[in-house]
């Protein structure tokens, strides 16, 4: 198959491969993989693949158009069928714990790594085949995906890049021209669904499984040559492995792991399965399943049905997280020997994620940088109490507070939030968001900062658009019924989600009465 230039420029590069051992064996029978970090493994061509959406954001990072110069060739690309020149195509091993519990190997099941590109900037980039067929890690599944949860990655992928939240990216999506069966809520009811791809591109794809599984079986050469391997390669600033450099490296691992739930917290994020198989040893945003957005104000939601406990939901991140910390912390242990130091750099990611994160509610909420944490932390604690029982939309409210100053009347000022709420607030609800209103007026009262400078602090910490689940859920539909102008619609509207934008203003609303029981809305199984 003759390339167009697009593609035929793509430059691999070997690194990866060269620096970590492969499994000697080659075929994608499911078994127990030791002594190596990733497995030989093709991409299982599909029957007819179409691109579906394309993201030019995405495409420049690998020098790519803002369109494919043949849209037949790339589909034929990213759906694996045709392999690039250079591209050796591998899947990895890791495990990790779900839920708690230690789960063994995991890997990637349905993940295909065409491998390592040389980016338009010249870094690195690892690109990536989610649903490409089995691999040795699949286990007793398929190694597919659905076209459901392809769109969700997609979009989500693209949309928290553009609130500025690190994260893994999605270059492209393709239909496969296959049907997939899932049971999508685990009760017997198996049905065909279309089949999809997205290819996922990231400076790197290492999660904090990868490091426990060979910790878990003794490993520990291997262990460390990852780790080595992941300094050289993506912590180079921290200089030659050793083992204070070591200490660095799990040091920023949870500064970035702080940094990236902080802004979780601050758009309303919930990942859904915070599993150490999905937390990324970069900091970014990984593996897009079941999570969901925050729309009333509520800091026990979780989208996902199979958390039945609520221990992924919106407001146990930042433990989590450091739960997931001390995991990675175990497991780097047979290299470092030295529990203090990691004890130590678990402190940090503590005191870093609440330091981050109060920073950034500062912003949402318009108050001076340099005030009292302890005060500031009791205005924002009484706002979330307001926010839940009043039922507010938490975008939305954050957004209306903006316009609001010290100087607004306080009816006035309930008329500006008023399209936040999903119910008129009852009056006990009421009175404390009034009182809240006077405390915060008074603050802003105080401040030096111009109004007009508070206001776009405020608009630029508040995103403006969120690709809720009721959007996402709606571009799904459209696309399973062949029509795509939906998602792209809102692929469009997620490039500048903390400005105004009047041609998208139906986007920018509260989920509507239909979405919120609504299977894919309100509840997702990992079923994907
Ligand atoms: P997740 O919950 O999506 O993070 O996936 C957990 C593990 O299950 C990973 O090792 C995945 O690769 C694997 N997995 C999930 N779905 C499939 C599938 N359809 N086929 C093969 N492996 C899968
Ligand atoms: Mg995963």
């Amino acid at each position: 198959m003759p390339l167009p230039n697009d593609l035929a420029r793509l430059r691999f590069d070997s690194r990866f491969l060269d620096a970590l051992p492969a499994d000697p064996l080659d075929t994608p029978v499911p078994r127990q993989v030791s002594g190596a970090v990733y497995s030989w493994c093709a991409p299982t061509p599909v029957a007819a693949p179409q691109l579906l959406s394309w993201s030019a954001s995405c495409a420049a990072l690998l020098g790519l158009g803002s369109a494919p110069e043949d849209a037949q060739t790339s589909a034929a690309v990213f759906a694996g069928n045709h392999l690039l020149p250079g591209s050796r195509p591998y899947a990895s091993c890791y495990g990790g714990h779900q839920f708690g519990q230690w789960a063994g190997q995991l890997g990637d099941g349905r993940a295909i790594l065409l491998g390592t590109v040389i980016g338009a900037d010249g870094r690195r980039l690892e690109v990536q085949l989610k649903g490409a067929g089995r691999t040795p890690y699949s286990r007793h599944a398929d190694g597919r995906a659905v076209l459901r949860s392809s769109i969700r990655e997609y979009l989500c992928s693209e949309a928290m890049h553009h609130l500025g939240i690190p994260t893994t990216r999605a270059l492209c999506l393709v239909g496969t021209g296959e049907g997939v069966m899932r049971d999508m809520f685990y009760d017997g009811r198996s049905q065909e669904e279309p089949g999809a791809i997205v290819t996922r591109v990231a400076e790197s794809f290492l999660r904090f499984g990868h490091f426990e599984i060979f910790a878990a079986r003794g490993e520990t050469d291997l262990l460390r040559t990852l780790l080595d391997y992941t300094i050289t390669t993506h912590f180079p600033a921290l200089g030659r492995p050793s083992k204070e450099v070591y200490v660095a490296c799990f040091d920023e691992v949870c500064r970035r792991t702080a940094v990236m739930v902080a802004h979780w917290l601050r758009v309303g994020f919930v990942h859904g399965v915070m599993n150490t198989d999905n937390l990324s040893m970069l900091g970014l945003t990984i593996d897009y399943g079941p999570y969901g957005w925050i729309d009333n104000f509520d800091p026990a939601f979780t989208p996902n049905t199979t958390d039945r406990s609520g221990r992924y939901a919106f407001a146990q991140q930042a433990r989590v997280a450091g739960w997931n910390l001390s995991c990675l912390a175990n497991a780097l242990m047979p290299v470092v020997n030295d529990a203090a130091a990691l004890e130590q750099c678990l402190q940090h990611y503590g005191e870093h994620f609440e330091h981050t994160y109060l920073d950034m509610l500062r912003d949402k909420l318009g108050l001076a940088k340099d005030g009292e944490a302890e005060a500031d932390m009791a205005l924002i604690n009484r706002l979330f109490a307001c926010l839940g029982a009043a039922g507010a939309d938490m975008t939305l409210f954050h957004r209306s507070l903006a316009t609001i100053d010290a100087t607004t009347p306080i009816d006035a000022a309930l008329e500006m939030l008023a399209p936040a709420f999903y119910a008129p607030p009852d009056t006990r609800a009421s009175e404390q968001l009034v009182d809240w209103l006077r405390s915060w007026q008074a603050q802003l009262a105080t401040a030096t900062e111009p109004d007009d400078m508070r206001r776009t602090r405020m608009n630029a910490a508040n995103p403006w658009l969120i690709p809720r689940n009721w959007l996402a859920q709606s571009a799904i539909k459209a696309a399973e019924a062949d029509d795509l102008s939906v998602l792209e619609r809102l692929m469009d509207a997620i490039r500048t989600p903390y400005t105004v934008q009047p041609a998208y203003a139906d986007l920018a609303v509260r989920r509507p009465d239909w979405a919120r029981a609504e299977p894919g809305c309100a509840a997702l199984s990992c079923s994907s």
